[in-house]
């Protein structure tokens, strides 16, 4: 899942400039919609977005961006599409800044000395502080810190994420990880704790991408397990409490890596295409099984299941696996720059990038001219338990730069109740995904691309600039 600030919903709202009222509207014809409900059923029965996961999971494990893990996920990727029967499997490069992380320690000195549970934040420099902490109930008490306050002391953000279906509070854990450093380093600050943004009670500490804002000297930035961040608290509670951080990890130099690409060619319209996806990269902690392993995996299922059909649907089934989204969205902003003038040629696109809990909700970004469209789909999906949720959702974050320069996006919403238990830990492994749950998932995806790619119209695909609401 990507973190970006809090965007408007401007996409929805505004009416379109262009001759939207006087289209034709989009229709799924009854042919399409019946092999549509076969597909369903036997996606349900099938276990190929299982095996894909497994695949990737267990033969290449964790593949931070840039690494060589990353490099055989790419050709595993490739390998795969073309296993799995995709008639047309390429490649595109994906350029960035290079991190890495080594080793990260943090202990309490003083009259309780002991050791504590971290993990360094992506992009964090390395480096060793010994410091007294700062406690902040959140990031606003942070940023209302007075100048200089923290000088030569560690800030420590004590925010506890809340859980429910839809991740909803990350955007107030995300951003206490993303802006929590620079806002502490403003006020002199020498280091950065913060309780993980998670939701679980386990010991595993939960990394993700942090940024420095420009003009500043980044500090060594780390978040502690929530047991930890408990015991820090009931810590201070006694006294002041002196840390130990010692963090091995930083930028060095770019890498290339590549956004993959699988298509299975549409028979009579095979230019414009359905694009879904997931990301190919994974924090090095866990095995990148719900983030994003499930994403690619059942995108992948879903394309090979519509490419065994007798018929090829009218437009081509495109699935991308994009590179290094977890640092900075780079294979999604890669793909919106290379195809840029190739907007209207998306039929409509959707990623998967919040685990693998089943799909409870669904909509697209279409015009009133392909509502219809939409509700047709959105039938074809009930039965799965998925409900049409006509004013809700966003693009995925790979597709959201894309989604930014016109693409119309599909929003197949899952249940991410404990995706937050999970997410960029070492506990993000292959045993925490359900079967049954990834097959419907893999169902919902066939039969919203299938159903896309044999619309008679479209779903609003067209070259403007527009700011997609955020899921
Ligand atoms: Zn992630
Ligand atoms: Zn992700």
């Amino acid at each position: 899942m990507r973190l970006t600030p809090l965007l408007i919903a401007l996409s929805l709202s505004l009416p379109s400039l262009s001759a939207h009222a006087a289209q034709k509207p989009t229709r799924i014809p009854d042919a399409a919609l019946a092999t549509a409900a076969q597909l369903r059923e036997q996606a349900l029965a099938d276990d190929t977005g299982w095996k894909v996961v497994e695949s990737l999971t267990t033969e290449i494990g964790p593949r931070l961006a840039g690494s060589d893990a990353d490099a055989r996920a790419v050709a595993w990727a490739t390998a795969k599409f073309k296993a799995l029967g995709f008639d047309k499997v390429w490649t595109e490069p994906v350029t960035f800044p290079k991190w890495e992380r080594r080793s990260e320690h943090a202990s309490v000195l003083g009259t309780h000395p002991q050791p504590l549970t971290v993990t360094a934040l992506g992009g964090s420099p390395g480096g060793t502080v010994e410091a007294e902490i700062v406690r902040f109930a959140d990031l606003a008490a942070l940023e209302a810190a007075p100048e200089g306050s923290l000088a030569g002391k560690i800030a420590f953000v004590d925010y506890q994420m809340k859980a429910d279906r839809s991740g909803s509070d990350y955007r107030n854990g995300g951003a206490i990880r993303s802006r929590g450093p620079s806002a502490a380093i403003r006020k002199g600050a020498i280091g950065y704790l913060m309780r993980s943004a998670g939701t679980d009670n386990h010991r595993v500490a939960h990394t993700g991408i942090t940024r420095f804002d420009d003009g500043l000297t980044p500090v060594p930035s780390a978040s502690l397990t929530i047991p930890d961040a408990d015991q820090l608290a009931r810590l201070l509670a006694r006294g002041p409490v002196k840390v130990r951080m010692a963090l091995d990890c930083g930028w060095d130099g770019e890498a290339t890596s590549y956004n993959v690409i699988g298509e299975i060619t549409g028979r009579s319209l095979p230019k414009e295409v359905v694009v879904i996806g997931g990301h190919l990269d994974s924090w090095d902690l866990g095995t990148g099984a719900i983030d994003d392993g499930a994403g690619v995996a059942l995108t992948m299922a879903a394309g090979h299941l519509i490419g065994q059909l007798k018929q090829a649907p009218k437009r081509t089934i495109r699935v991308v696996a994009f590179a290094n989204e977890e640092q900075g969205l780079y294979g999604g902003r890669a793909y919106a720059e290379k195809h840029a003038a190739d907007v209207r040629l998306h039929q409509i696109g959707a990623e998967s990038d919040f685990g693998a809990g089943r799909i409870y909700a669904f909509n697209t970004s279409a015009p009133d001219y392909a509502r219809d469209a939409t509700r047709q789909i959105a039938e074809a999906l009930a039965p799965l338990g998925i409900e049409y949720q006509a004013d809700k959702g966003g693009p995925g974050p790979d597709i959201s730069p894309f989604a930014a320069q016109g693409l119309a996006w599909g929003w197949l919403a899952q249940d991410g109740s404990d995706y937050f238990n999970l997410h960029h830990t070492a506990d993000d492994t292959l045993d925490k995904i359900d079967p049954k749950a990834l097959a419907q998932n893999v169902a919902a995806y066939t039969v919203f691309a299938y159903l896309a790619a044999e619309a008679e119209g479209g779903f609003g695909s067209e070259p403007r600039q527009v700011r997609p609401p955020q899921e």
